[in-house]
């Protein structure tokens, strides 16, 4: 992509109401823009991002067995009378009228339509399991939206729902989402801590949120530094031992009762990315979700669900990689990977060697923003810095004499100087 062509709307300053670093350098950079509170336009460089976040999360559910849909963002409010939520939900829920004056409403959650959906077509127990789930905004009606796309109205999540002849089976679904997350956060460059946590207005008898580490967290944490030490990527996570591991939100945790000795527990503020739920027959039972099972017997299925906050991460990830010039993207979620400096554009040599290289880095698969704008080289290293792309290609003429380009790591900061050939190898092994 050629920035001349692009739409990069950065600002020098962020807005005052911006309280933290991600929803600032969100606003800067061009990613997002409010259009009501809580409620956003996804600019383009926003929305690659949000694009291979997404991507990450839906291969790892494929992955742990979960199969994708799409259920619709307005629900009739009958399947919510039915469960008997539509009363207990509260003003969260966005309640709409249609022109026939039915009541609809913007879902902030799907368990009744995916009950729904089971129901009508799911009779025996040799369908089982069975896990769906899908990626699509959410309403909330938050009394406080707030941090951007942190705490948003208008949200994107992801949310999947298994289904189980038993408990046992339940938890066997449980647990391969509980692993699925882990290797879903690890793949953003995240370290989520799994805590156990009571389940909420969902209702429920298992669950855990997950929370990755910022200073600017929503939630005070507590856990064993046991977690520090694990590879959360590794094919084999011992899931029976991450749940023994102790970690809580401070609602839970009791100095007095906790397990772990003073010298092993850490303290520290986390932002919730993710969080499952088993809950047994709360959504089967009401709306009469049934198998027969293997002795011909009909049976309430045993239902969990599983979301993650694909919009939050978004935020979520900003915080945890920045520095005081900007975002420092984790590669496989870096909205470009490699940003390209034409420090003068006006220079034949210099705009002969970097069209050629945009050509090859482009060829080669990578994605590639090129600077070819008509500015100042300290504006086009500004915006570099600030959009965070993890690798930067400079042209200089100084460099194109030598037949040479300059390669910065952009988190470490580390330079060097290449020939052309030397930094395809390096961006594509
Ligand atoms: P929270 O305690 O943060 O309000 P929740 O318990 O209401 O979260 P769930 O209903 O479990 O959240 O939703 C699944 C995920 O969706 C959460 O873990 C979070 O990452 C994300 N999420 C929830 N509410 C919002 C919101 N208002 N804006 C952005 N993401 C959200
Ligand atoms: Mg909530």
């Amino acid at each position: 992509m050629r920035l001349s062509r692009y739409f990069l709307p950065v600002l020098k300053e962020a807005p005052a109401e911006a309280e933290i670093v991600s929803h600032r350098l969100m606003l800067r950079a061009g990613m997002i823009q409010q259009l009501a509170a809580g409620i956003y336009n996804w600019l383009p460089l926003g929305f690659r991002v949000l694009k291979k976040i997404e991507q990450i999360v839906r291969e790892e559910m494929d992955r742990a067995g979960a199969i994708e849909i799409l259920m619709p963002t307005i629900q009739p409010a009958d399947l919510w009378i039915e469960s008997g939520r539509y009363d207990a939900y509260g003003p969260e829920m966005l309640r709409i009228l249609d022109r026939h004056e039915r009541k609809m409403l913007y879902g902030p959650t799907n368990e009744e339509n995916v009950t729904d959906i089971f129901r009508r077509h799911v009779k025996s127990y040799r369908q089982l399991p069975l896990n769906l789930y899908h990626i699509q905004w959410k309403f909330r009606d938050e009394i406080r939206p707030r941090f951007g796309v942190m705490r948003g109205r208008e949200f994107l999540m992801k949310d999947a729902y298994s289904f189980d002849l038993d408990a046992e089976g339940a938890r066997r679904s449980y647990d391969a989402m509980f692993v699925a997350y882990l290797r879903t956060f690890a793949r953003m460059g995240l370290t989520a801590i799994p805590m156990q946590a009571e389940s909420g207005p969902i209702g429920g008898n298992m669950s855990h949120e997950f929370q990755i580490l910022a200073q600017t967290g929503e939630s005070h944490v507590y856990y064993d530094r046991a977690f520090e030490e694990i590879d959360f990527s590794a094919a084999d996570l011992d899931v029976d031992r991450l749940k023994s591991l102790y970690a809580a939100t401070d609602d839970k945790h009791d100095p007095a009762r906790c397990p772990v000795p003073a010298e092993r527990l850490r303290a520290g503020r986390g932002i919730e990315v993710g969080h499952i739920f088993y809950f047994g027959t709360k959504y089967s039972k009401p709306m009469g979700a049934t198998v027969t099972g293997p002795d011909g017997r009909e049976v309430e299925v045993e239902m969990g669900s599983y979301g993650i906050g694909v919009s939050r991460l978004v935020g979520a990830i900003i915080e945890a990689y920045h520095d005081e010039h900007g975002i420092t993207w984790p590669r496989p979620v870096a909205p470009f990977e490699v940003g390209l400096v034409n420090l003068r554009p006006d220079d034949s040599a210099c705009a002969a060697m970097a069209e050629d290289l945009y050509r090859r880095l482009q060829a080669a698969g990578i994605e590639v923003l090129y600077d070819d704008r008509d500015e100042r080289a300290g504006v086009k290293f500004a915006t570099m810095d600030l959009i965070g792309l993890p690798f930067q290609v400079t042209v200089g003429p100084r460099g194109v004499k030598e037949g040479k380009v300059e390669l910065k790591e952009r988190r470490s900061g580390a330079r060097s100087e290449l020939a052309p050939e030397s930094l395809l190898d390096r961006l594509t092994s």
